[in-house]
């Protein structure tokens, strides 16, 4: 993989027709770091297009250029199409490929220029031409906003831009609360506040922006799902096919449950698993010094960062929940 600094002089050499992707699901930062970069290369002269490789959380639809998004799974012919005509395919928020689900072989397949900007641990450097990995960002719209400023366009920031990027932060960081919140991303959002886009209304659009049922879901969880093992001082929630359907939970309703636990005194691991159609999904959580990165590599085919990662199981809830109690047994030492 060469030093992203290297495309920097092809941006404006001619047009390209490019594409951008993320992560199945995508989440704010993945939606928000993929719309600001599309914002931003669409400015310099480019044709690109957003593939999700899934569906997404409706509360991320008022984002400026969402509505071209295109769902890989929904709209297979048109994404294949753009993807075969694409020169450049920037991947931005994941590491390895298996993280596009359906759409990884035919990314695998595709020959053009691949540009990689993420910051989750260990990625997959051969499958990319270009590209940077920083752990260290406390998101990728940080690193999008980054790749703006460093190629020489920072007077090229706008107010759809702007939004895109501050959610992505915004949801990356538990709005301003986790470490990699650093000096620089306040500088950052200061930059961002003078195109004039008002912060307050991106809150409301991503947080206050559900349905009745998702809170009575999370009182029924909390109550009756919720799992703590002092001993282990952990907390697990498992959600069951059935509360999914009869409480009609839809793609981003989940998000953001696991860390209810986190807010018990003590815990220091959170972990919830969503009995989904396909595979059983596992998020983690931590507190502290315990690397849920290595965690979900070792027990659920997963990764992500040091305190939040994710995993996936192909056995049944209940025995992908006994996994878990097991490997927490095998972690004793790291989290008592
Ligand atoms: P979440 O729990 O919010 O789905 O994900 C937490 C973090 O872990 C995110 O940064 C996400 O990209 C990453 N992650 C979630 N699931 C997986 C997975 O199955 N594999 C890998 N490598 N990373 C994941
Ligand atoms: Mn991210």
């Amino acid at each position: 993989m060469k030093p992203i600094a290297a495309i920097f002089p092809l941006l404006t050499a001619e047009p390209r027709r490019v594409v951008i992707t993320t992560h199945q699901k995508p989440d704010p930062d993945a939606m928000g770091s993929s719309l600001g970069l599309y914002h931003f290369l669409t400015g310099l002269g480019h044709t690109v297009t957003v593939v999700s490789p899934t569906n997404w959380p409706s509360f991320l639809n008022w984002m400026p250029g969402c509505n071209k998004v295109i769902d890989f799974e929904y709209r297979r012919q048109e994404a294949e199409a753009v993807l075969k005509q694409a020169e450049w395919l920037f991947c931005l928020d994941f590491n390895t490929l298996s993280r596009t689900k359906q759409m990884a072989p035919v990314i695998e397949a595709m020959s053009c220029v691949k540009i990689l900007i993420d910051h989750h641990q260990q990625p997959e450097e051969a499958a990319f031409t270009y590209g940077i990995s920083d752990v260290t960002k406390s998101s990728t719209s940080e690193m999008v906003y980054d790749f703006i400023v460093n190629s020489g366009h920072r007077n090229s920031v706008n107010l759809a831009m702007a939004e895109c990027l501050y959610a992505g932060v915004i949801g990356d960081t538990g709005s301003f609360r986790f470490a990699a919140a650093t000096g620089s991303v306040h500088t950052m959002v200061a930059h961002l506040k003078e195109t004039g886009f008002n912060h307050t209304q991106v809150h409301e659009n991503i947080y206050d922006n559900f349905l009745e049922n998702r809170l009575r879901f999370i009182g029924m969880a909390l109550l009756h799902r919720m799992e703590i093992m002092y001993e282990y001082n952990t907390a697990l929630i498992a959600i069951t096919k059935n509360d999914l359907l009869k409480f009609d939970i839809k793609t981003g309703d989940t998000e953001g449950l696991v860390n209810y636990p986190l807010t018990i005194q003590g815990i220091k691991l959170a972990a919830i698993v969503i009995d989904r159609d396909e595979e059983r999904k596992w998020s983690f959580r931590s507190k502290g010094e315990f690397d849920t990165n290595t965690f979900a590599r070792t027990y659920f085919n997963g990764g992500g960062h040091y305190n939040a990662s994710g995993g996936k199981s192909s056995d049944s809830l209940e025995k992908t929940v006994q996994k878990f109690k097991q490997s927490i047994k095998e972690n004793a030492s790291l989290l008592q």
